[in-house]
């Protein structure tokens, strides 16, 4: 008896072995967003689902401003006083920093405060008060990172929506590496990690369309660990007086980037540089975009409301959709 269940035990490996590691996958909520892994791990599959399910709790737990113990909400209540932090937040909020900096302040996490005013979520949106709006810009908004920790002005809040699906794909990647996996998808949102040596391919959304439909596909080759993160803005906002009014905001003005773009997608070495570049370039516009982007080792597809498609550097895609014309990017 003894003897058949190793048997039948060897056979069960050698059909793991022979046929391609089993699929785990998952979908669940986390950052606000829709998670869904989809990976390919052999035997620590299940490990590594469940350590990406912890991973995500914990970074909510670090980084959701709406969230009254996290470590951002805890900063965003210490009216401008310094508040003691996590060494992994300080690394990525020095990062940020530095990032902003580079992209002339496009990217800037400290309009926390101006997103609540213009309330892209209410069910019956309005246009805020412009003095408010001038008000809340030109608050003391600096963010400071000291030896005593981190604090942000009084009358500002932290909000580091444009940048934490990223940081999450590259946590993610992290346990993918340390749980052996082969291959995995996984998307929070508008980030995305590949994850293996496979080809993959990836559709861009189809800006104002259907959930799950796609203009363009994106081959994508490497190997390791591959990040592509998409700002739309057709995700939160509304539209009053046949204008767009979303929720990504130009710092100049305080109020939504009106600039012709209608997504910008980025694919850059590592998630928080494709999340941060993907927002930052959207603000920007496609001119400005390109020395961020190489300067970052980044590629970019921007999509307008004429529906013309313009790349910044090595970028292989093909476009499905015959309405999106592929136009060059003028210097
Ligand atoms: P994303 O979808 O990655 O482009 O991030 C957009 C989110 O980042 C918004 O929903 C806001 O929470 C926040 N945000 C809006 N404008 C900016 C900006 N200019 N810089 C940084 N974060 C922003
Ligand atoms: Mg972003």
């Amino acid at each position: 008896m003894r003897r058949k269940a190793w048997i039948l035990l060897l056979a069960l490996l050698l059909s793991l072995a022979a046929c391609d590691a089993p699929h785990h996958q998952w979908t669940f909520l986390a950052m606000d967003t829709v998670v869904s892994v989809d990976l390919q791990g052999g035997l620590r599959g299940v490990e590594a689902l469940e350590a990406v399910g912890e991973r995500m709790a914990v970074l909510d737990a670090q980084l959701d401003r709406f969230t009254a113990v996290s470590e951002i909400a805890r900063i965003n209540h210490a009216a401008g006083e310094a508040v003691p932090i996590s060494e992994e937040l300080r690394g990525w909020l020095t990062e940020i920093q530095a990032f902003s900096a580079a992209s002339d302040g496009a990217l800037d996490v400290t309009l926390g405060k101006l997103s609540d005013l213009w309330d892209f979520g209410a069910a019956k949106p309005k246009m805020p008060d412009p003095s408010e709006v001038q008000a809340r810009l030109q608050a003391k908004r600096g963010l400071e990172i000291t030896d005593k920790g981190v604090r942000v002005g009084a009358d500002a809040a932290l909000d580091l929506g444009a940048v934490g699906k990223g940081i999450a794909c590259d946590e993610i990647a992290r346990i993918l590496q340390e749980k052996g996996t082969k291959r995995a998808v996984v998307s929070i949102g508008g980030s995305i990690l590949l994850w293996g040596a496979d080809t993959f391919r990836v559709g861009i959304r189809t800006p104002d369309g259907a959930a799950g439909e796609s203009f363009a596909t994106l081959q994508l080759t490497g190997g390791g660990a591959q990040f592509v993160s998409t700002s739309g803005r057709y995700e939160r906002g509304f539209d009053l007086n046949g204008m767009r009014y979303h929720h990504i905001l130009d710092p100049q003005t305080g109020a939504p980037v009106q600039n012709g773009l209608v997504s910008v997608t980025v694919i850059a070495p590592t998630g928080w540089q494709a999340d941060a570049l993907s927002t930052a370039c959207f603000v920007l516009g496609i001119h400005k975009s390109r020395a961020l982007l190489s300067n970052n080792h980044a590629a970019a597809v921007f999509v307008d409301e004429q529906q013309r498609v313009f790349v910044l550097g090595e970028v292989s895609m093909d476009i499905t959709d015959a309405r999106f014309v592929r136009t060059e990017a003028t210097p």
